[in-house]
């Protein structure tokens, strides 16, 4: 073994550009200002251009439309973020579409595009803690976006609609964002399609309303979501929508899949896996329920979208397939109301969905656990490394069943009584923020008293087969 998980993670510590300490002012003298221009990027080790320094989005607010007929997109999206620095300029995440105007807190700004950046400079500094809004109106063909030789991500033109998902990016080809999931915000997203079209998202439904030929679609994500959470499927759908545990639940299904048919009976039994993974993990952290499949052969797998996982038809074609729901729904927990601090940290996702799948298998009568864990130690690969896997390592199976192995290893480690505990305390503690890897170790190790290190280096990132914990 070469270095040590927690050194490793330590090194890992978010840099926040342009964040420094508050200048000392005092009742008579205002603070002198240096307004500097905000990075260009958070400094995300695997992707240093994703998201931007120099403030803390609040809400992203969007009113678009968007036509397949003509696959144009248009509308406006209005952010409302505080500054973390005396700002001069500042960066969105933005690529594609054309940009008509740009104001900050209602009076005209410059902007300028530099690859998939939208560089807005307002007319006065923005003082550090201020609360800003920029506005910006735009319009065009969205285009996907090909990131990081990890397949296509971002929004898709489909046969009957549209389609906007993808990890680790998709937000910036559909809306100016500061895109990095350490900058969490609430979402108002209001989209006009035809009528007769359907328009999903995250969260809350709201009253929908019609008008000359166009349904206006309201969803809100009123607990803090990451960027890459957000998406839209515009298309022909049965929609659903009913309460679970007092909260709105909507499943939607494509037309072009059978009704009553196996995408439908997964989708049915969203509600139980949800309560049966309350149990395990604490209780549910968002406002709404449900599911989304979505039928086009370009979304080969299925992603955690804030509140509403969706669902690529192609996991339901052959079988109903719950153990990728207890996956998806795994995640509302353990990536998306906790979420990574950096890219490298996503075994912390992805490692928990996966054991998700064998608690779920388990309660569902089929194999125990200890049985899925003890099948994937005998096939796994030690050489490939679960925490900071490589940049196109992030889907990888050493990230995600190795990562499962991580965490039932640590269970018959500490027992069952500390491990569902500590389960309970990681994610009420971290609700709504970002964690990393090392974070982790801190909070196991407090729980159970028992000191990790060497644990976690063994079975994160050494390249021989760890002891199997009795
Ligand atoms: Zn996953």
């Amino acid at each position: 073994m070469t270095r040590g998980i927690v050194a490793v993670a330590a090194v890992a510590a978010l840099a926040v550009a342009g964040c420094t300490s508050d200048e000392p002012g005092t009742a008579t003298t205002a603070p002198k200002r240096n307004f500097q221009p905000g990075a260009d990027g958070v400094g995300d080790p695997y992707f240093p251009k994703y998201g931007n320094g120099g403030y803390d989005v609040r809400n992203y607010a969007l009113k678009l439309k968007y036509d397949p007929r003509s696959d144009e997109l248009s509308g406006t999206a209005t952010v409302t973020a505080v500054a973390t620095a005396d700002l001069s300029r500042f960066n969105l995440d933005f690529s594609g579409l054309s940009v008509s105007s740009v104001s900050v807190n209602g009076k005209p700004a410059t902007e300028a595009r530099e690859e998939a950046e939208l560089v807005v400079t307002p007319g006065a500094g923005i003082a550090k803690d201020a609360e800003f809004t920029v506005e910006v109106a735009y319009a065009g063909k969205p285009a996907p976006i090909q990131s990081a030789d990890l397949g296509e991500g971002g929004f898709l033109h489909t046969d009957d609609g549209a389609i906007a998902l993808g990890q680790p990016e998709s937000a910036s080809s559909w809306f100016p964002v500061n895109d990095h999931p350490t900058d969490k915000a609430t979402y108002d997203i209001e989209i006009a399609v035809p009528q007769g079209l359907e328009a999903l998202s995250n969260g809350v439904p709201g009253e929908k309303a019609d008008a000359d030929g166009w349904t206006t679609w309201k969803w809100s994500e009123k607990v803090p979501m990451a960027s890459y959470l957000a998406y839209l499927a515009i298309g022909e759908y049965r929609v659903e929508t009913s309460t679970h545990n007092g909260k709105p639940m909507v499943i939607a299904i494509p037309e072009s899949l059978p009704e009553g048919g196996d995408a439908e009976d997964s989708m049915a039994r969203t509600g139980e896996i949800v309560d049966f993974l309350e149990t395990q993990f604490g209780p549910y952290p968002f406002e709404a329920y449900g599911g989304v499949v979505v039928d086009d052969d370009r979304i080969g797998y299925a992603l955690e979208t804030q509140s509403r996982p969706v669902y690529g038809g192609v996991w339901f074609k052959q079988n109903r397939n719950l153990v990728v729901v207890a996956h998806e729904l795994a995640h509302q927990w353990f990536g998306d109301s906790v979420s990574i601090a950096q890219w490298k940290d996503i075994w912390l996702n992805e490692g928990f969905a996966s054991y998700a799948e064998w608690l779920w298998t388990e309660k569902d009568g089929g194999p125990s656990v200890q049985e899925s864990f003890q099948q994937e130690y005998d096939d796994t690969d030690w050489q490939n490394p679960t925490a900071d896997p490589g940049r196109t390592g992030i889907f990888s199976r050493a990230v995600y069943k190795r990562g499962a192995l991580t965490v039932h290893a640590l269970r018959l480690t500490i027992g069952d009584d500390d491990f569902f505990n500590l389960l309970k305390t990681w994610t009420a503690e971290k609700r709504n923020g970002n964690a990393a890897t090392a974070d982790f170790v801190t909070v196991a190790e407090r729980v159970s008293g028992e000191s990790l290190d060497g644990f976690f280096d063994r079975w994160l990132i050494g390249d021989t087969p760890p002891e199997i914990p009795r």
